[in-house]
Order: structure tokens, then C-alpha cells, then sequence
């Protein structure tokens, strides 16, 4: 299975270094590392990052508090459709997108494939539509209009699968390849997952979606640069299952960092590590 990396939201928090580590400017780069996966099954998408509507029309789709935060570019040439007719596709041949939960900046693009399956689990879409979330950012986060259109839904339980290195795991995934499972990752949101994916050479790729943030989280000497640190801290359903996750991902990491790729969905080195190969 060939997977594509796409940027499909870069955004530009007030903070610069303070969000990304290493910008000298004022202002951060943060991605929205989304994959586009070639299968048997036809194209697959994680995530979708900001899709065309919230370019046509930001507000009132989005926030207006999340998006001064996080300051999303909103270019046309970063939605996921762009990318995949860039990529010489038919966006009709995205026929599954699995999303690692329903906030606003991995959902947006949910709407531009109206005839892909969306893959999901079951408490992810339910407290998404109930607007659930601290008391800052419930109803701020999960934007229904983003998916309200939208009927082709296959929902899952959280875990149930045989385990994959000691994580639970979501497997047989309605119409895609066993070599694609979900492996629920609670914290950031109740319902939120990653997506682990077998390769050709037998190595996996885990999309960990925002389970962390900035690669020091999970490899190397432990750093997060504080803007992150606080927006995590700002969007967390359950602190305790965050960093217990997280602590797992960084065992992961240093056990079987050789045969098991982990990537977060907003750090951008880690993003064009993988988008320059
Ligand atoms: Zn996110």
C-alpha cells in the first residue's frame, strides 16, 4: 500500500517557538498531517484537515476563539481534494476516510468526499454531537456542520481486537485491507484514535492523530514547547488517559521504534520528514 503524506490545514499560532520549537518568527507552523492511503479497496483517507467550505466561509463553520488561537492559512491548494486530483486522482475514488476523532481541523474535509465511508468509533461520533468537552471548548471543538450532511457512517467499539504491541486495537474494518486498524487512544478526546498501518516491507505507520503534539513527547530527551503543552492542557477530555497514553507511545517508540513509525497529526517535522521521501 503506497501512503501519501498531506498537509491539509497548515496553521500559524501567535507564539512562533513557543508552539512549534523552532520558528524565530512570531507566529508558529503547525500541520495537519493527514495520509492518503493507495489500497485494493480504493483510497483512503486519515483525516481531513480543513476542507473547502471553511475556506469558502471560515465563520460561523469553525470558531471564531479557535480559530484566533490557532490561526489556520486556509489555502485551497492544502484541502485534501486538491491534493488528491494534485496527485492525477478522481476524489470519487476516496471511497473510506477514517478519522482519529471529529474536531475541527481533522474533520473539515469530511464533506468535499459525500460518497466515502467514514470510519469511526462509536463514543467519538456521540460526544461530538452532543457538543461534549470541558466547559472552554465542547461546543467549540466539534462543529456538526462539519459531518450533519453526511450518512455513510460505519461506528466502532472502543477496542475489542486482538491487541497490537500492547495497545487495544479496533480490527476488520468495514471494506478495508487487515492491514489498516484503529488503536483507541482516549485523552485528547473521549473517543479519539490512532491509526496503525501495515506497509509493504512489513513495518507499521501509527497515525496518532493528537494523542501528543511535538516529537520530544515521544522520542529523545522529553520536551514540549509550552504553547502545546497548554493547548493540550486546553483541549483534554481526561488527563490522566492522555498522559498514560502518551507514556505508552514514548515505550512504543523506544522498544520498536525500528519496525513501528509513530506520527502525530500536527507536528511539522515529523510531517516533512515523511512529505520530502
Ligand atoms: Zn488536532
Amino acid at each position: 500500500m503506497k501512503i501519501h503524506h498531506l498537509n491539509c490545514g497548515t496553521c500559524c499560532p501567535a507564539g512562533g517557538r513557543l508552539f512549534d520549537g523552532t520558528t524565530d518568527g512570531a507566529t508558529g507552523r503547525l500541520v495537519c498531517h493527514c495520509l492518503l492511503v493507495e489500497t485494493e479497496a480504493g483510497l483512503v483517507l486519515v483525516d481531513t484537515g480543513y476542507g473547502t467550505r471553511e475556506i469558502a466561509h471560515p465563520l460561523p463553520r469553525l470558531s471564531p476563539a479557535m480559530v484566533a488561537l490557532c490561526n489556520p492559512q486556509f489555502r485551497t491548494e492544502e484541502t485534501a481534494i486538491a491534493q488528491v486530483r494534485a496527485l492525477g486522482f478522481d476524489p470519487a475514488d476516496v471511497r473510506h476516510i477514517i478519522i482519529t476523532h471529529l474536531d475541527f481541523d481533522h474533520a473539515g474535509g469530511l464533506e468535499d468526499f459525500p460518497n466515502a465511508a467514514i470510519h469511526v468509533t462509536a463514543r467519538e461520533r456521540e460526544v461530538a454531537d452532543q457538543r461534549r468537552g470541558n466547559v472552554l471548548v465542547g461546543t467549540r471543538r466539534y462543529r456538526p456542520a462539519q459531518w450533519d450532511g453526511l450518512e455513510n457512517w460505519r461506528l466502532y467499539p472502543f477496542g475489542g481486537g486482538e491487541p497490537w504491541h500492547g495497545f487495544d486495537t479496533v480490527r476488520d474494518l468495514d471494506g478495508l485491507p487487515p492491514e489498516i486498524l484503529l488503536v483507541p487512544l482516549a485523552g485528547h478526546t473521549w473517543g479519539h484514535t490512532g491509526v496503525a498501518i501495515r506497509q509493504g516491507d512489513g513495518d507499521w505507520l501509527l497515525h496518532a492523530g493528537d494523542a501528543y503534539f511535538f516529537r520530544g513527547e515521544i522520542g529523545g530527551t522529553y520536551h514540549c514547547p509550552p504553547g502545546l503543552r497548554g493547548y493540550q492542557a486546553l483541549m483534554e477530555v481526561d488527563r490522566a488517559a492522555r498522559l498514560g497514553n502518551q507514556a505508552r507511545l514514548r515505550q512504543l517508540a523506544a522498544a520498536h521504534g525500528d519496525s513501528v513509525r509513530i506520527i502525530c497529526a500536527h507536528d511539522a517535522l515529523e510531517f516533512d520528514l515523511l512529505a520530502a521521501r
